[in-house]
Parts: structure tokens; sequence; C-alpha cells
């Protein structure tokens, strides 16, 4: 067992923004120092305004220029090293909403640098199982979200059809020994670093698509990503089963600053409530007197039960924008992790005796020695021999006895009760004989006397020279045997040595390595397939998206070129490419250096055969023996080709897991646009209907507008300016900050609407989509532009002044 308390760390933000002045002390023997300084000017209406100093220790602290790898290795890799050990272990971000909970734990969307704890740890986990071929390690993965209190499965299928309200709820089991089983939560079992993302991916695509602009789950809501390992040693009954929570937990923001009404209160209630009470078991943990921990109180304490003062070791990571506006939700965040440090966990070895293997390893175990018995003795027999087989045993004997042949033997077959039984007859035979002779004449029939016997019976004396000769002749063609036994049994081994120092029988090391680029098509050598036929489940969900309309596909065209993710996305698929082609042409060479290695193999044969030959023509057998520069230089030359060829391999291997990240980056960047086009195509369309309604009819005036009044959402409003960073995000922002890009303004619904009032809506109605579509892009300028009124021209003219706006826009010249 392990005892161990939790271990928090916590990682800072990094802000373009002036910060709240603080400092970081790494340097300190004791731990990692957090310190804010508020100045007393400044701490008006703060939490405590008498305080100006607030210290905090963590494990380390890391600040806004740690990377990703970094925070992997000093946070997650030794956890992930006492996971494969066989203990549990946790992982979890505690943070304001916007402090980068998600980014540390899965990660960014943009680059594949900024992959999170969850990829990464897949990744070593993978790399680990692969390296260690003594033991058998199979991995299951669960995605639970808690909105609401209510649990759902991430992995689900239907999700993909379904809102998440409908979807079957994930139920809590409690066994007779309290331990916790979820009911409607799937385990998928995944074989490879590959699967095991795509299952990654899977869920956080099902988590973006349940999102509605009502319910933000993916800030209102905890999620647990569990890796369940098990380990086995092959033939063993014994198995160390371990899990492994990586937890985004919702973000800690107070209720009392969002100023939330309605659902949205609600959900802030549910997940403060849920905070609420993790803060409640953690206070109950830290304090020694306290017997009960109130875990039921909320579905996430309840599955979370272990890692909190249980059997785990749990490490907090706790998310901090100092941004000078969040100071006070820094400190609350830092106020918590420091509760957290004074839980103690006890982790213990999951060892556990598989009974069903253990009954089949013992099954087996009997039909073995069944078998083995069956093979010894020839025939499989538990019963008593029979009357007549007694019998024929008897009969035997007697001929036995009675034989005068000194060779001859008692065969009965190799079955031990015979044997038993005509041992115990020659002994019931030998002790009659002795009670008969002790009757006629004194001590004659003792052992001694029974040689003397022998030896004095008439045809002794010949018999025992012919056996003498016989034995030494079999001693010679013994020793003779043995000595040829010996020289086979050296050449033998000169041989195997010498395969594994030449080149050209590969040792199994080197076989291993080339196995990859030999025959059906290898992982390596088919990665100009993945983008074909990757991405398993990720790429099935592009399939959701119905054919669109020809109008609408030029829509989304330019709703997809003109959005912000487009870059990132772009830049990706270049990025993607050029990997492809990289991989290609690393592929390529592997199958040059292949063939290289095998034409320097038949040379190298070719050369030894002729030597061999020469010495065998040539009657000169040190020929053979003596060292051929020829073939050194065969040798040296295979072993680069083959150091080039496992080095390359190394490199391929390294670039399809970049790929495949990529791969499904774009694939879930495919899924958002999709998404946040139908958003926006849905708003579009009600809010045509609402203006054609207010202007009394289709006909009505020129300048009705395709785009609402946008009178933001409160579900929107307010979770943005409850978030850490209000700077409009790169990517992945709300579907009002899409619209508002978007739509900046009020919009004509036509360039040929704004054009002229004479025109009329059946003449609107008539434009092809693609120009109607090519003014939605105009917007915003169309009112400050001359136009000609022709509908046409008026167009181009403001899809050019828009191309322009954009570019501006792009490089930043337009304020
Ligand atoms: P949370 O999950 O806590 O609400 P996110 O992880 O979504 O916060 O982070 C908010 C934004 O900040 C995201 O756009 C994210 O990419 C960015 N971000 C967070 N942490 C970092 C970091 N360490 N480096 C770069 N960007 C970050
Ligand atoms: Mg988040």
């Amino acid at each position: 067992m392990v005892k161990q308390t939790i271990q928090i760390f916590s990682r800072i933000k990094p802000s373009k923004k002036t910060t709240a002045v603080y400092s970081v002390d790494n340097d300190e023997p004791t731990g990692a120092f957090l310190e804010f300084l508020v100045p007393r000017d400044q701490a008006e209406g703060f939490v405590n305004n008498k305080r100006e100093c607030y210290k905090f220790r963590f494990l380390k602290v890391f600040d806004q220029a740690v990377k990703q790898e970094e925070i992997f290795t000093h946070i997650a890799k030794p956890v992930a090293d006492s996971v494969l050990a066989g203990y549990n272990g946790t992982i979890f971000a505690y943070g304001q909403t916007g402090s980068g909970k998600t980014f540390t734990i899965t990660g960014g969307a943009e680059r594949y640098s900024d992959r999170g704890i969850i990829p990464r740890t897949l990744s070593y986990l993978f790399q680990r199982f692969s390296q260690d071929s003594s033991m058998i390690y199979t991995t299951h993965i669960s995605y639970l979200e808690i909105y609401n209190e209510m649990g759902y499965d991430l992995l689900d299928s239907r999700h993909e059809a379904s809102r998440l309200e409908d979807l079957p709820k994930v139920l809590i089991m409690e066994d007779p020994d309290q331990n916790i089983h979820l009911r409607n939560l799937s385990l998928q079992q995944s074989a490879n670093e590959e699967e095991a993302l795509n299952l990654l991916f899977l869920g956080d695509t099902n988590r973006m698509i349940a999102e509605t602009p009502m319910n933000q789950a993916s800030t209102r809501s905890h999620c647990i990503f569990t890796v369940h390992v098990c380990r086995r040693e092959p033939g063993s009954a014994t198995l160390r089963r371990s899990k492994l929570h990586l937890v985004d937990l919702a973000g800690s923001d107070r209720v009392s600053k969002t100023g939330l009404t309605g659902q949205l209160l609600t959900e802030a209630k549910y997940i403060n409530l849920s905070l609420h009470y993790l803060e409640q078991v953690i206070i109950a943990l830290s304090e020694k007197s306290r017997s009960h921990i109130p875990y039921r109180n909320s579905m996430l304490t309840s599955v979370l039960r272990d890692s909190l003062g249980g059997n785990c070791m749990t490490t907090m990571i706790a998310t901090i924008a100092v941004d000078k506006r969040n100071l006070d939700e820094s400190i609350s965040t830092c106020r918590f992790a420091q509760r957290v440090a004074l839980i103690k966990n006890e982790a213990m070895l999951n060892e556990e005796l598989d009974p069903a293997l253990l009954i089949a390893r013992l099954k087996r175990e009997i039909q073995s020695l069944k078998e083995e018995l069956a093979m010894l003795t020839g025939e499989q027999r538990d019963e008593q021999l029979t009357g007549e087989e007694i019998q024929r045993l008897e009969v035997l004997v007697k001929a036995f006895l009675e034989d005068p042949d000194p060779d001859v033997t008692l065969s009965m077959g190799p079955d031990m009760r015979k044997i038993q039984h005509c041992f115990s007859l020659l002994k019931i035979m030998i002790m009659g004989k002795q009670s008969a002779g002790n009757r006629h004449s004194d001590g004659e029939a003792s052992p001694g006397n029974t040689v003397a016997v022998i030896q004095n019976s008439p045809c002794s004396a010949a018999e025992m020279t012919k056996l003498k000769e016989m034995m030494t002749q079999r001693d010679n063609e013994i020793s003779i045997l043995v000595k040829m036994l010996k020289r086979e049994k050296k050449r033998f081994q000169d041989t195997g040595d010498q395969l594994a120092n030449t080149p050209n029988g590969q040792s199994p090391a080197s076989q291993s390595a080339l196995r990859p680029a030999a025959g059906p098509p290898s992982r390596e050598g088919s990665l100009d397939s993945i983008p074909a036929n990757h991405g398993g489940q990720a790429i099935q969900m592009k399939k959701r998206d119905p054919q669109l309309s020809m109008g609408k596909q030029e829509a989304f065209e330019t709703f997809m070129r003109d959005h912000e993710d487009r870059v990132t996305v772009e830049h990706n698929r270049e990025l993607l490419k050029q990997r492809s082609a990289e991989a290609r042409r690393i592929g390529e060479k592997l199958s040059e250096a292949k063939n290289r290695i095998n034409e320097l193999k038949k040379q190298l044969a070719l050369q030894r055969r002729q030597r061999a030959a020469l010495s065998v023509t040539e009657n000169c057998p040190e020929v053979e023996a003596e060292v051929d520069p020829v073939e050194e230089n065969l040798c040296k030359h295979i072993e680069q080709e083959k150091k080039f060829y496992k080095s390359s391999i190394g490199v391929l291997k390294a670039l399809r897991t970049e790929i495949e990240h990529l791969q499904l980056l774009l694939e879930r960047a495919k899924v958002k646009l999709q998404r946040d086009f139908h958003k926006w195509w849905g708003l579009e369309a009600s809010s045509v209907q609402e203006s054609e309604a207010t202007a009394g009819g289709p006909a009505g005036s020129p300048h009705r507008t395709l785009q609402p009044p946008l009178p933001s959402p409160p579900a929107l409003c307010s979770e943005r300016e409850s978030r850490a960073d209000p700077e409009p995000k790169p990517v992945f922002s709300t579907a009002v900050g899409d619209l508002r890009r978007f739509a900046p303004k009020r919009v004509p619904l036509a360039a040929a609407v704004e054009a002229g009032p004479e025109e009329t809506p059946g003449q609107r109605r008539t434009d092809p989509p693609s120009s109607e579509w090519r003014a939605l892009s105009t917007t915003k300028l169309s009112s400050s532009i001359p136009l000609t009124g022709d509908q046409q021209t008026d167009a181009d003219i403001l899809a050019f002044v828009q191309a322009r706006q954009n570019l501006l826009n792009r490089t930043g010249q337009l304020q």
C-alpha cells in the first residue's frame, strides 16, 4: 500500500493583458509558491481587503510559458507509471471557466503540439505496453459526462441522433461491498493508441454536438475520461487491474458573479452544487475527526470516491487565469487546492485472482497430466486390472522365470499396474521359494547363494565370457556414440553463432526490424492509404450531414471561406499534406533500403557458395576458414543499411502518430464547421421569416434584414462575460460569436434589394443562390458604397469590397 497526499500543481494560463501581480517561486526546498500581491487601493470590495499578499504552496507552479510536453512529463507521466504498476490514478483540473482546464486535460484543437494530457498519456501507455512483451495488457475506455447531476455516456452511438437530454442516463449502482458500478456507461476496448484516440475524439465531438446555445455543456459539465488497464502474465491467473481517471471539471466560477437567471441559474446551481459537494467531501476528508464522508451527495463525488481519500494516487491541477479581474477566482482556486493537499490517499496494488482463469488453468493442467499419462502408458485407464489380465501376467511371469536365456525380458507394456502386479507375483514366488528352501536345507536360498548357484550352473563359464565380451563391445559403441553426439552438438552451436553474427541469417531483432516492410502492406508501408481509410468513428460522423442543396452548399462554402477556423484548418491540411508526403518519401526510402539489403544478402550468399566450392575443388578446407575481405565488406554494408532502416522506421512511427492526430483535428473542425453553419442557417431562416412578418409579407420593405437584431440570448452573453478570457477565441467560439463575425450588422437580404427599391421580390427569388450568397457576404459595407443599380454589377462590386475588407482585416490594417 502506498500512502500519499493528493499532489497539487498549478498552471497559469498565458495572458496578453495586464495580469494581476503575482510571483512564482519554484526554488523553495519545501515546495513551490504562488503569490498574489493585491495593492490596498485595488482591494476594495475584495474578499479580504486587509491583506495584501496571498501565498499558496504547490508541489510545482507552471508559469505561462510552460508547454504541454512539460506538463505531461511532470504531472501525468508519474501517474501513468503507477497505473502501469497496478495502482489507480486520477488527474483532475480545477479552475474557473476559461482558465485552461480543457486545454490541459484534452488539449488545444489547433496544433499537434497542443495535445493535452489524455492523448499524450494514451500514447505513453501503449508505447509501454508494446515494450513489455512479458505481459498481456488489455485496455478499455469509458467517457462520462456529468451535466446537471445526470450522467451521460459520451461514447454512446446514439449521441449522433439525439439531444443530450434524450440519451439514457448513466446510473450509479452500489454493491454490498459498497463498490460503485456505473450502469449505461459503455466500456470500449481499444487495442492500440489509434483506437483509443478515436474514442477520445468521438466523445469530444459528441459533446460538441450535444451542445446547444441553451446548453453549453462543455463549460458546465464535468467530464471523466477513464482508461481501464488490465495486466496479466501469460498463463497466470493473477491480474492487475487499474483505472486512470482524467477529469475535466466544470468551471468553478461562483454564481453570485455570473448573475444568471432561469435555466442557466439552475445549471449554475447544479455545477456549484456538485463542486460544493466536492468541497464538502474534501473538507470532511481533511478533518481527521470526521468519520462520515458525504460521497453520496453528488454523482461526481460518488464516481470519484476512490480518487478522494481512497485507493488511488490523485493529482490536482489548479488552472489559473491571472487577469486582474479574475483575482478573486484565482485566489479561491488556490484556497481549494490547499485543502485538497491535506487529503491522504491509500493506494493499493489491485491484484486479484481471476477464479474463472484459475479453474480453467487447473482444468488445463489436469487434462495435460492425463494426456501425459496416456502418452506414457499408451492408454487411458483408471480402473483395476481384470481377472483375465492378471491371468495373462501370471503366465508371462512363469514363462520369464522358466526361460534359461539370461537376456530374456519380462515385457508387459508401459502400464504401472501391470508392472506392479508382476513385481508382487515375483515377490510372492521368491518368498514361497525361500520358505520352501528353508524347510529343505539350511541357508541355501540366501542371495549370495543364488549367485553361486548361477555361477556353478553348467553353461555359466562360457556364457560369462560371452557376456563380458558383449559388454565391452557395447561400452565401446556407447563411447563412440557419445563422442559423435558431442561433435554434432558443437557444430550445431557454431553454426548458430555464425548465423547470429552474419547478417545473412538475421537475428530475431533484425528480423523484427525488417518485418514491417515485408509481406502485406504494413502500417508503415501503407501511410498513403491513411487519409482514405483512417478515422473510423470520427469519419462516420461526417456522414451524418445530409446532402446539401446546391444553394446551401454554396452558402456553406462561403461560410467556410470566411469562418475564423479556416486558417487553422488550412494550416493543418497543409501540414497533413506535408507530413503525408514526408511519410511517403520515407516509405520509399525504406523500401529502397530493403531492396538494397536483399541484394547485398544475395551477393553474400553467392560469395560464400563460391568460396565453399573453391575449398572443395582445391581440396583445401582452410580457404573456407580464412577471413574473406569481400564478405566482410558485404556484412558491413548490410549492417549499415539495417541501421538506417531501423532509424527510418522510428521516424515513420512518430510521423504516423502526428498524421493521425492531425486527421482527427481536421475531422473535428469539419464537424464543428457544419454545426456552426446549421446553427447560423437556422437563425438566418427564422430571422427572414420574422422580418417578413413584421414587414407585412414578402413584398415588404426592401430593407428587410436577414440578420436578426441579435438580442443576445442570456445564455451566451453571460457565458462570455463570465469567461476568464473575454477576448474572442480563435477557435470553438459560441454560435453568437460566429454570427457576429458573419453578419455584424443588420444585413439587407440581398444586394439586389440594396440595388434599387423598384426591384420586386419576385425578381429576387429568381436570383441564383450564388449571387444571394455573394451578396450576403457584402452586408455591412453596402450602405456606404455607391452602387450602379445593375444587380450583377453591384453584387460584384460588393463582393470585391468585401474581399478587400477581409484582406485588410487579416493583415490588421483596418481598425
Ligand atoms: P476551460 O476548459 O478551463 O474553460 P479552456 O481550456 O477552454 O478553458 O481554455 C480557454 C482558452 O484558452 C482556449 O482557447 C485555450 O485554447 C486557451 N488556453 C488555455 N490554456 C492555454 C495555454 N496554456 N496555452 C495556450 N492557450 C491556452
Ligand atoms: Mg473546458
